[in-house]
């Protein structure tokens, strides 16, 4: 790329090709004057000074008549530009008449390279001129087919660098690009961002090359999985008998069972290491590993784990991995991976790697992206999507204020006679500015009136046994949005939500997914002073994942799950995530 353009932060063709003008102008020279858009060419002759207005009068050759232009305010750059015998091309927002004599207030030079045509301007930090030469040079129609866009989309990005009457009418009666010109923006800007996100992609060879049969560990099973899972097992399967090392994201709801085809996997690969988030989860996971993969060697390895790591077939750990002498296994799995930044999820797969090659690198995610974003970071990764729960979900969610509130005590009541739990989240811990109350000040309240009351929170170095002591013999679970992360409370029917309006919509359905997670009657209560939120109604009125996040879409950016990073700042100019599937879907075929 040209030097220049990269300075302007134009990285390459197509960023050149989206790089769009910020307005036309019509210096087409004509034979009288139009006043939206004058452009004449005038001979300078005499200039006259009356204090502080100047007037030149001067010669327009294309109307063939005497003009005056007049200046208010002057400086040295007008006795430069409008010398006395030259002949330049002036245009002027405002034209007058005055004696049967034209008047162009406050008149402007136009380059001559503008000129003879529908000029399209751009705002970037490079001369007109230079920048002129630099399109030309690098928009072209060889240029532009070479890079793999469709003709059609080709014509389309020229006509809105080169605009000729037909494209300049519409834009200006719509006053921004529409249409098929707006589509061929998007096409482009999808394009090029599944192009880049190909080539970023690099292939490794696999250690291992696997033919196994998951045939066999369905049978081992003592219920089925249901479609998804089997289908999630079956890329799997077809990654691990590959010399590509797999990089593959299963996601899929909360509750969907992801944990039985981390150990579908490692039951395939026979060898594997799975790290979860939490010393809670990796326990969980551990055990009921253990339940499901009886003639596996499975090692829970957390901070404490001092014990050779050789021996066993399946290790199951928190972060803790990352500092211990790891086995050389298969396949590397991790689970909740947006917990993990990027460093440490890519530290665990590059501790297995070697000189013989990587692992197969499979990363489990709860929260569902909307359809568009998966078709986009496909370029890069492989999906597996698992829709269905094994469970039908009852969840009931509702909207409530404080005049709902002695309902829900009542409710609460209920479900503890029942021998059910409810957890309630407060959306800070201390705080006495809030408009909500906090964890601090609420839980007086509930500790006077309820037995079986806990409170927990991030920070809290307790955490993880105050939540196995609730998960026993806990009625209300008082906490902070700690919660959000898998642990399974069987028991739990009813979550109540303090301020859910503060929270991002992939957070309500994380958290609303910890009840109900063994096919309980489920509730979910969103508190907020404000009660017609329109977000929170929707959101009470959606249970599919996949269905949220594409909601998600609309009312916010879309978070990237790669990085796990809220992607607003890197969001796109033309492309709408929410709306143009059919683009992203067609421009995706023109990249692979
Ligand atoms: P998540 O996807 O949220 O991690 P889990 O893997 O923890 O979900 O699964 C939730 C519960 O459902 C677990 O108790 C698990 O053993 C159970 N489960 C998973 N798959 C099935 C299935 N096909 N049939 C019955 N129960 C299942
Ligand atoms: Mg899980």
């Amino acid at each position: 790329m040209n030097p220049k353009l990269l300075r302007a932060g134009i990285e390459d063709r197509l960023a050149l090709a989206l790089t769009t003008p910020i307005s036309y102008h019509d210096y087409r020279i004509k034979n009288y004057i139009d006043l939206e858009e004058p452009l004449l060419e005038v001979v300078i002759q005499q200039r006259k000074q009356m204090q502080k207005l100047l007037i030149i009068e001067a010669y327009a050759k294309n109307i063939n008549q005497y003009v005056d232009l007049l200046f208010f305010r002057t400086s040295s750059y007008h006795d430069i530009i409008f010398q006395e015998g030259s002949t330049i091309f002036v245009t002027s927002a405002r034209v007058n008449k005055k004696n049967k004599r034209l008047q162009l207030l406050q008149p402007q030079k136009v380059a001559n390279y503008k000129i003879g045509k529908i000029f399209a301007h751009y705002k970037v930090p490079i001369r007109g001129d230079i920048f002129e030469e630099l399109k030309r040079e690098y928009l072209t129609k060889e240029a532009l087919l070479q890079e793999g866009l469709p003709e059609e989309a080709v014509e389309r990005i020229l006509h809105i660098h080169y605009p000729n009457e037909q494209f300049y009418k519409e834009y200006k009666r719509h006053k921004r690009f529409f249409g098929k010109y707006l589509e061929a923006l998007k096409f482009v800007e999808a394009y090029r961002y599944m192009r880049a996100l190909k080539q970023k992609r690099v292939y490794y060879p696999s250690i291992c090359q696997i033919e196994a049969n998951v045939q066999e560990f369905y049978k081992s099973l003592p219920f089925k999985l249901t479609n998804d899972q089997k289908r999630a097992l079956e890329d799997i399967q077809k990654d691990l008998a590959s010399k590509k090392a797999a990089r593959r994201i299963v996601v899929g709801d909360v509750g969907s069972g992801k944990s039985l085809v981390m150990f579908g996997a490692a039951f395939m690969a026979k060898r594997a290491i799975l790290m979860a988030p939490t010393t809670i989860l990796a326990t969980q996971l551990y055990n009921e590993a253990k339940r499901f993969l009886p003639t596996m060697k499975i090692g829970l390895v957390t901070s404490n784990t001092k014990v050779d790591l050789d021996q066993y077939d399946f290790l199951i750990g928190t972060h803790a991995l990352l500092y211990k002498k790891l086995p050389k296994v298969c396949l590397v799995m991790i689970d909740e991976q947006h917990r993990f930044g990027t460093k440490q999820r890519n530290l665990l797969r590059k501790l297995v790697e070697s000189s013989d090659g990587s692992p197969h690198f499979l990363q489990f995610s709860a929260t569902p992206i909307p359809r568009t974003q998966a078709m986009m970071q496909s370029a890069l990764v492989d999906f597996s999507f698992i829709k269905e729960t094994p469970f039908k979900k009852d969840i009931t969610t509702e909207v409530i204020s404080k005049e709902d509130f002695k309902r829900l005590l009542a409710h609460i009541t209920k479900e503890i006679e029942g021998n059910r739990q409810v957890l309630i989240v407060y959306p800070v811990v201390e705080s006495k500015e809030y408009t909500y109350k906090s964890l601090e000040e609420a839980k007086e309240f509930w500790l006077r009136y309820f037995e079986g009351v806990y409170v927990t929170h991030g920070k809290d170095k307790e955490k993880d046994e105050v939540l196995e002591d609730f998960r026993q013999k806990g009625k209300i679970l008082l906490a902070t949005t700690v919660i959000e992360v898998g642990i399974s409370l069987p028991k739990l029917s009813t979550i109540v939500i303090v301020g859910a309006e503060n929270m991002g919509l992939a957070t309500l359905h994380q958290l609303r997914g910890r009840v109900s997670r063994e096919g309980l009657k489920g509730y979910c209560f969103l508190y907020t002073h404000d009660k017609a939120n329109e977000r929170l109604q929707a959101f009470s009125k959606i249970k599919d994942g996949f269905k949220i996040a594409e909601l998600d879409l609309r009312y916010r950016k879309s978070g990237d799950i790669l990085t796990g990073k809220e992607q607003s700042g890197k969001s796109f100019k033309f492309l709408n995530m929410a709306e143009d599937r059919a683009i992203i879907q067609k421009a995706r075929e023109y990249v692979s």
